[in-house]
């Protein structure tokens, strides 16, 4: 067993930096060292609506200490990046090619929504812990299936590698692979936060013409010039349906609306106004993943209107992060430019304040 420590949410609102003991891996699983973990805001969702104590945090990189016999790729010693889609390659939708759907191990499509509690590696009190999403990232040891780990290269520094398996990739995902964003196009992006800044520079590494960036706080508009943003468009809170900024898209577009439009603002009321935002035959995304009932006008989706909502940008990770590093690699994808804010893991109350409210585009706990 391995002296460690964690945050320890009760899935109430409240979180203490416990001891846990880790135990060692079995014979197909790793453990890391846990040295950077990005703050996604489904952490900060979780550590209130859950109801149960579990470790938080689904974005990490660490130093790997120990693996079990029947590993192959990886070994004692690799940097490696943690990521919570974790496809068995085997099943009814792997086979398809929808590892983002994976029946066996999709934490979230599996029907266990948070962890699978057969992968408790944790205990805190002497009973197991689950941790979110079968990672547990906000503490100082984990112990992952081998699925969940991909090495990364000595140059890549661990606070940027924490960030790139969940933001990183829905954001560039729901681009490049759920709407297929075509050069010369036009995009429009609703919320500037973690993903929609993928967004944003996504769609200008997929040559979109035209990147409209809308927010309601002027600082991540200018911000998102950064990323790649060609317009600016200031949104007014006390419009649940964005009536202005979507006069201002159609004066852009020539009155016929943009090729493409993302929803990443975590608000459900807005959740169907990518849909009038498009042109005849435009692709609407939703990234927030809502899932309260709303009352929908039904005209919206004419003509030939698409309208999806993507699970982790139909990615698949042994693909899609070596991807994104090489991009990194060569100046074509920012990532340090996301992280706002760095803290210890022991200053995770101030984190999750800020994050609440809204000051930081990115967090990253460096454990140490
Ligand atoms: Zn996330
Ligand atoms: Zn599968």
């Amino acid at each position: 067993m391995i002296k460690s420590y964690a945050i320890i949410s009760d899935g109430k609102g409240h979180s203490r930096l416990e001891n846990i003991v880790v135990r060692p891996p079995d014979e197909t699983e790793i453990l890391v060292e846990v040295k950077a973990a990005g703050i996604c805001r489904t952490d900060i969702n979780k550590i209130s609506r859950i109801g149960e104590s579990f470790i938080p945090g689904h974005e990490g990189a660490g130093l790997v200490l120990e693996t079990g016999n029947q590993v192959t790729k990886i070994k004692p010693g690799d940097r490696v990046l943690l990521n919570w889609a974790m496809p068995c390659n085997a099943c009814y939708q792997c086979d398809l090619g929808n590892q983002n759907l994976c029946e066996t191990n999709s934490p979230i499509v599996s029907g266990t929504k948070y962890f699978s509690k057969t992968l408790n590696t944790a205990l805190f009190s002497g009973q197991p812990i689950p941790r979110l999403f079968n990672l547990g990232t906000f503490s100082k040891h984990t112990v992952v299936k081998e699925s969940a780990v991909t090495k990364i290269d000595a140059d890549i520094p661990y606070p940027l590698a924490g960030i790139v398996s969940c933001s990183v990739l829905t954001g560039f995902g729901s681009v490049v692979h759920t709407a297929k964003v075509s050069a010369g196009s036009s995009v429009a992006v609703i919320g500037c936060g973690g993903i929609g800044m993928n967004v944003i520079q996504s769609a200008k590494l997929s040559k979109a013409k035209t990147i409209i960036a809308i927010d309601t706080d002027t600082k991540r508009l200018n911000l998102s010039k950064t990323f790649g943003s060609t317009h600016q468009l200031l949104a007014n809170p006390a419009e649940p349906d964005l009536q202005s900024t979507l006069a201002q898209i159609k004066a852009l577009t020539d009155g016929r609306g943009t090729d493409f439009c993302f929803e990443c603002t975590d608000i459900p009321a807005l959740s169907v106004v990518p849909l009038a935002m498009i042109r005849h035959g435009g692709t609407a995304v939703q990234i927030s993943g809502v899932e309260q009932e709303l009352t929908v006008d039904m005209s919206l989706f004419e003509f030939d209107k698409k309208y999806i909502n993507p699970l982790y940008g139909n990615c698949i990770p042994e693909k899609d992060i070596p991807r994104i590093l090489s991009l990194y690699q060569s100046n074509e994808y920012k990532l340090e430019e996301q992280i706002t804010q760095v803290y210890p893991l022991e200053d995770f109350e101030l984190m999750f304040k800020k994050i609440s409210n809204k000051e930081v585009l990115k967090g990253v706990f460096i454990i140490s």
